[in-house]
């Protein structure tokens, strides 16, 4: 028996009667057990189409035999019997099922027959919509990639000064994210102040000392005791974590050492973002921007410089850095000084990317 967290909204109908029959119908499908059910609460719609009707937003508790996809399959059969429309992406919805937690299980954008399923809910943890009633049915209960529980999920994001940190390897689109979300939220922004020391060297080892400026510059930016106390937060178009994970891949081990005992002393000012957006661009579309980038600007030598041996594809090195981003961003908390909160957006549409980032903001307030 598998215990799931299932998030429920609806803002088309008549929302409460379909949630409560929704409830119902999942309470006697073969298989499952209801255990426990919140309130419905109202809230506004985040992300879709401009002036959609508030939400009403609920969660429920069960235990299952079935696997994961299955029960996938019977919440979509219940969203069908409530007449669920998919045509619009975000849009308004009689009902909606979301498996947001399935015991401890990580599956990551596993598609059968046609649909992906995502577990954790990928943008679970940066919705307040999702978490207050999951906190008042299962407070305790542990988001397995990050380690938070979602009590704890909760008062991250409920932060008086929420600081969000967009990350992303040179050429993802970081600073163009991370103004619009500036723009958008009102919030403080704060560029990297030194481009990440991506030279290529002869040796293929990059020299430390343009790692350590870099960094000094990085944490000084991010000494929260020095912020003005600014209601509508921060965001940042950088995560300092992402100098110790591209060491890890440049330099020399005796020079990652010193570079790992700098980075121990400069972090220990600063605290770790509340929510990461990471920003995922596909090979060719960073191959294609590497290949812009050259051609001109000045910084686009340390920007896409190769990591690794020279010769070696750059786009290759930046791939290499992405994934290792992703691998340690997940990890939350687990790994040290991480963010509680991570969002991955798909970054090869700019403007879809800028859209799922301002939601994924938005959904937090
Ligand atoms: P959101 O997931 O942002 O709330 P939707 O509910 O409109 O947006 O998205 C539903 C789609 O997401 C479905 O087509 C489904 O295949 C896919 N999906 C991926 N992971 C999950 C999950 N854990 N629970 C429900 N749907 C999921
Ligand atoms: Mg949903």
């Amino acid at each position: 028996m598998a215990c799931c967290l299932i998030g429920c909204g609806s803002n088309q109908g008549a929302r409460r009667e379909q949630l409560d029959r929704a409830i119902e119908l999942l309470g006697v499908m073969p298989g499952i057990t209801m255990r426990t059910v919140s309130r419905h609460r109202e809230t506004r719609p985040i992300g879709g189409p401009p002036d959609q009707a508030p939400f009403l937003n609920g969660a429920c508790l069960v235990e299952t035999e079935l696997g994961p996809h299955e029960l996938l399959g019977v919440l979509a059969a219940v969203e069908n019997t409530l007449h669920r429309d998919r045509t619009e992406r975000w849009g308004p919805r009689t009902l909606d099922l979301d498996i947001l937690l399935y015991d401890q299980l990580v599956l990551d954008d596993s598609i059968v027959a046609g649909a992906a399923l995502t577990i954790p809910h990928p943008r679970m943890s940066t919705r307040r919509f999702v978490l207050e009633p999951a906190v008042e049915i299962a407070p305790d209960l542990r988001h397995p990639l990050s380690g938070g529980s979602l009590r704890e999920l909760l008062d991250n994001i409920s932060h008086p000064h929420l600081h969000v940190a967009v990350v992303g390897v040179p050429g993802a689109g970081a600073a163009e994210v991370a103004g619009a979300i500036a723009d958008a939220t009102l919030a403080r922004l704060v560029h990297a102040p030194r481009a990440l020391p991506w030279k290529p060297s002869r040796s293929g080892v990059a020299a430390t000392e343009p790692w350590s400026d870099a960094l000094s510059a990085s944490a000084a930016a991010l000494e929260t005791a020095s912020w003005p106390d600014d209601p509508h937060g921060t965001v940042t178009d950088y995560w300092l974590g992402t100098l110790l994970v591209a060491a890890e891949d440049a330099l020399a081990p005796s020079a990652l050492e010193r570079f790992q005992a700098d980075y121990g002393a400069a972090s220990a000012r600063t605290v770790a973002p509340h929510v990461a957006i990471l920003l995922r661009a596909s090979p060719e579309a960073l191959a294609e921007r590497l290949a812009c980038h050259a051609a001109g600007r000045e910084q686009a030598t340390n920007l896409f410089a190769e990591l690794g041996s020279p010769g070696s594809d750059p786009t290759a090195g930046l791939v290499r850095l992405q994934e290792r981003l992703l691998t340690r961003l997940r990890c939350g908390t687990r790994g040290g000084d991480g963010p509680l909160a991570v969002v991955v957006v798909g970054a090869d549409d700019l403007g879809r990317a800028i859209d799922e980032a301002i939601a994924a903001v938005e959904a937090t307030g």
